[in-house]
């Protein structure tokens, strides 16, 4: 009965905040929640109390900062519970092995995050942070569908037990593992009839293409974009095939960021976590102006306590929205998530300097080039360099492309005051493992 207690309560609490605060408001309410997760933190791990020893936790907008690579180093002491890494590993890879996600680490649901080898994290959550999660999302991602028949389909690479508390009475929520092959899929859908399809883009990609082939017969109300950018060409296209807008959820193991609203804007969930933005490069007083502020976000959750999450980098890039949502709420809307800082690529300016160029210039600039390119992948791997592979149609020239693809490149890099960069194309893509998210833009070197 406390669950549901709990539940309800963030629910009713979760509607209210994201219509009402503002302002001042909104500033006494994340600095009053910061305080106590600051607090709580300083008490009961080790790792921070040691990190902020003599500063002053109500200034906690201008504590030191953490990133994942301390968080994972640090893992025991980080924690408030005391749990050691390798126990929570050996539980959550147990757990995607045998593909049964119920076992629990001591009452905690451990997950791990999809991040590239090597750059794996760990988190751990306690059933009450899962409850309040689980109160947001339903009180804010799914305004503005029908009341009844709400059937959620969600493709996921790991079920974490995390998304299992939302199944229930007012909703039917069927989780499918993202390593299905596409056909079972496809038969899964067909037979559940969803009103509700949420997965990566890559995978809604997919059944798109099966839609449009006439093998997945659904009708939905909505699609959800998770776990990897979501591109503007490919939300067009899941927009066209669905027939029914497509709405985000940017969230990471660092915490919920941000959701759509029933307008469609991905608004920042500013009750659970405060967002510090840092511009994501250094600013050249020459660029230009036409550039949207790329930033960086630096988040503290509010809530969270079992693995407290404070002043912690991103490794993420964003530009937000200049006009306010007509929803009325005034948590900030993010424009664009554009990817990750590890994937700006360098390319070099007429005085030699090395100068940014974000995934998203990057990939305007292979996808103007010529109707014929299908799909790409574009790999840095030295500043100066970059390395195109395209997909073609079929009756397409592919040297006709790479001189399109060559100009394009050119003029857009020129225009940006850089030199031309050596440019290497190659025919189709390369393989990505199952699972495996998907990066269209990716710096190596
Ligand atoms: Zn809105």
């Amino acid at each position: 009965m406390s669950g549901l207690w709990t539940l309800l309560r963030s629910y009713v609490g979760a509607r209210r905040r994201f219509q009402r605060l503002r302002g001042s408001a909104l500033a006494r309410y994340q600095d009053d929640r910061a305080r106590v997760v600051v607090a709580y933190a300083m008490r009961r791990s080790p790792f921070y109390r040691g990190h902020f020893a003599g500063r002053d936790p109500r200034d906690w907008r201008t504590l030191p900062l953490v990133d994942k690579a301390m968080m994972m180093a640090e893992f025991d002491t980080f924690n408030t519970r005391g749990i050691r890494l390798t126990d929570a590993m050996t539980a959550a890879l147990a757990a995607e092995n045998q593909r049964d996600f119920s076992p629990t680490l001591g009452g905690l649901t451990v997950g791990l995050s999809s991040g590239t080898s090597g750059h794996r994290g760990v988190f751990l959550v306690s059933q009450n942070e899962r409850l309040q999660w689980a109160g947001i999302i339903l009180s804010r991602g799914l305004g503005g569908l029908r009341r009844r028949g709400r059937r959620i389909a969600l493709f996921l690479r790991s079920n974490s037990n995390l998304y299992e508390t939302l199944g229930g009475r007012w909703i039917d929520f069927r989780y499918f593992d993202l390593m299905m092959p596409l056909g079972d899929a496809v038969r899964a859908l067909n037979q559940y009839q969803p009103d509700l399809l949420v997965g990566p883009p890559s995978l809604l990609t997919m059944l798109a293409d099966a839609h449009v082939w006439g093998d997945l017969r659904i009708r939905l109300e909505r699609v959800v974009s998770v776990a990897e950018v979501l591109e503007p060409q490919v939300e067009a296209r899941l927009a066209s095939v669905f027939n029914v807008p497509v709405h985000q959820v940017y969230q990471c193991t660092e915490g919920l960021m941000a959701l759509s609203c029933a307008h469609g804007s991905l608004h920042i969930q500013e009750d659970a976590v405060a967002l510090q933005l840092d511009p994501a490069v250094r600013q050249d007083t020459d660029a230009p102006p036409a550039q949207p502020q790329r930033w960086t976000p630096i988040v503290t959750d509010l809530w969270r306590r079992t693995q407290p999450i404070i002043r912690y980098r991103l490794n993420d890039v964003l530009t937000l929205a200049a006009a306010p949502c007509p929803c009325g709420s005034a948590f900030r809307v993010i424009a664009r998530v554009e990817g990750r800082c590890d994937d700006i690529c360098y390319l070099i300016d007429l005085s030699g300097e090395s100068r940014p160029f974000f995934p998203d210039a990057v990939r305007r600039m292979v996808l103007l080039a010529h109707p014929g390119i299908e799909d790409y992948q574009v790999f840095q791997d030295r500043t100066g360099q970059l390395r195109v592979h395209l997909q073609v149609a079929a009756a397409t020239d592919f040297g006709e492309v790479t001189e399109a693809l060559s100009r394009t490149v050119e003029q857009s890099v020129t225009c940006h005051g850089c030199r031309m960069p050596v440019l290497h194309c190659e025919r189709g893509l390369t393989g990505r493992l199952p699972g495996d998210k998907l990066r269209r833009v990716r710096r190596l070197g």
